[in-house]
């Protein structure tokens, strides 16, 4: 990492022009990232374009800093493109036409299914959150932290950890964190407030439909949700506002495999892959053409929604029967 670091040192004091994008949908780890990168090149002094074409959701929205990220890139002519908490190159939510350029990659990921797309690849799937990485990089350069920085730097890592709960968690990750609030003043109540206890009155309502989808199969070790087209107009909600139902399934007393199946659009089905400790669902996400982390993962289905879940739950059941269990690295 310490080369990869350096190679990263140098970029940033050879370049001027720099875009920094995150993936489409993005999350708490993509937007801190993408903001922590972002602001810190900007107090250098650098020429800094920040782009996510999804917008930005309006939960982190409190993040200082968020007015600056635009959708598009305009006539803007990187020298360097640096991706965060990107998996491939097809997940960067930027215009196809930004891949013209010859402008070079920088790559800083934390997914163990990262397909090293960039010219300098600085990817550790040990990383709970490329945040993590993040936090490694400015800690170790030639920059200057300062709240702003450090708040998003923080949003990352804890929203990526489930707020220090997930078995990602490891001692470097409360370190990281520790020092953000000591040395930074970052404000952990202010932030788990704005992103946990702000929800829409809608999105509680339709989490108590999504929730009367519940269904649990394989002796009680795989549940599942629905969430369709006809409850999201009855209560209709930001994309991300759905984000955490997934974890009602996986958070059931024996369950290892919790599934949230979300109809995007008609025959659009994402799925949503969260495991305890059990299995490995970057593989069922990778089985579908998707990916994301062993415990947890994404992918989309085309077909009808009723179908979609019948052919996946009958391939997860297989991979519960006799032939093998579905242990860590049997899919
Ligand atoms: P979520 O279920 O919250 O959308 O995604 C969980 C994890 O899987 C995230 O780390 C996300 O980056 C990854 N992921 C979600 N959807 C996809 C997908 O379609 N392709 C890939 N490669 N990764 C995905
Ligand atoms: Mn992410
Ligand atoms: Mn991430």
């Amino acid at each position: 990492m310490t080369n990869l670091f350096e190679d990263f040192f140098t970029m940033v004091r050879q370049k001027e022009r720099f875009v920094v994008v995150c993936h489409v949908h993005p999350d708490g780890d993509a937007i801190g990232s993408l903001l922590a990168v972002g602001l810190t090149l900007r107090k250098l002094g650098k020429s800094v374009n920040m782009i996510c074409s999804d917008g930005i959701p309006p939960v982190y929205g409190f993040l200082e800093g968020t007015n600056l990220i635009g959708r598009e890139i305009g006539n803007f002519d990187p020298e360097v493109i640096i991706c965060v908490d990107c998996a491939e190159k097809e997940r960067v939510a930027v215009a196809d036409s930004l891949w013209e350029s010859s402008a070079f990659v920088i790559n800083i990921d934390h997914h163990v299914t990262n397909s090293g797309f960039g010219g300098l690849n600085i990817v550790d799937p040990e990383a709970a959150a490329t945040g993590e990485i993040v936090f490694k990089i400015l800690t170790a350069g030639p920059f200057q932290m300062d709240k702003a920085i450090a708040s998003a730097v923080y949003t990352a890592i804890a929203t990526d950890t489930g707020f220090f709960r997930y078995s990602s968690t490891s001692a470097f990750t409360l370190e990281s964190a520790s020092l953000l609030v000591k040395d930074y003043q970052v404000e952990p109540a202010k932030i788990a407030e704005q992103v946990h206890d702000q929800k829409s009155y809608n999105s509680v309502r339709l989490l108590g439909v999504v929730l009367n989808t519940l269904k649990v199969d394989c002796n009680g070790k795989v549940a599942w949700l629905i969430l369709d087209q006809s409850m999201l107009s009855q209560f209709p909600v930001d994309n991300e506002e759905t984000e955490s139902f997934v974890n009602y399934a996986r958070s059931l007393e024996g369950v290892e495999v919790g599934i949230l199946f979300k109809e995007l659009k008609p025959d659009e089905i994402k799925i949503s892959w969260r495991s305890t400790s059990a299995v490995d669902v970057s593989k069922l996400a990778a089985f579908y053409g998707g990916g994301g982390h062993a415990r947890a993962a994404g992918c989309t289905i085309m077909g009808p929604i009723q179908q979609v879940v019948n052919e996946v739950i009958a391939y997860v059941s297989h991979g519960y029967g006799a032939a093998h269990v579905a242990r860590n690295n049997d899919y």
